[in-house]
């Protein structure tokens, strides 16, 4: 699995955040999302990532199979 994001389309909601703290977070000044984790190994992680790519409400994330 590999997690592309694109910050100019996100308006810091926070969804992801919510769903997967292990692997998105959100810069402090301005909400914008942050990458911790491109690359999640383990069924968990992905499964989380995943949910968190479809909650987001502008489409930021992408992932790759
Ligand atoms: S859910 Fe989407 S819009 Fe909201 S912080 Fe995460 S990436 Fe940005």
């Amino acid at each position: 699995m590999k997690i592309l994001i694109d910050e100019s389309r996100c308006i810091a909601a926070g969804n992801c955040v919510m769903v997967a703290p292990e692997i998105y977070d959100q810069r402090e000044d301005d909400g914008i999302v942050v990458l911790l984790d491109d690359s999640p190994e383990g069924a968990a992680l992905q499964a989380k990532a995943r949910e968190g790519a479809a909650i987001c409400p502008s489409k930021v994330v992408t992932i790759l199979d």
